[in-house]
């Protein structure tokens, strides 16, 4: 079973962890990661997860940006 239209297939990768400040802990608890997009043309980046350490609460304000 063939399924119709293009199937893209990009690898991804995810960039170095960084720490990110957390609202809720009010401390740098929280770990932001870029996930990125290995185009042939160059990378770009498909979006941003945030989780924090201790209260496990994504946030993702820049992710659905652009
Ligand atoms: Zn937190």
């Amino acid at each position: 079973m063939s399924a119709p239209g293009v199937q893209v297939n990009v690898p991804v990768t995810v960039g170095e962890p960084r720490p990110r400040w957390c609202r809720t802990c009010k401390a740098d608890t929280a770990v932001a990661v870029d996930v990125l997009a290995l185009f042939p043309a160059g990378v770009a980046r498909v979006a941003t997860v945030a989780v924090c350490e201790l209260c496990d609460d994504p946030e993702d304000p820049e992710a659905h940006r652009g």
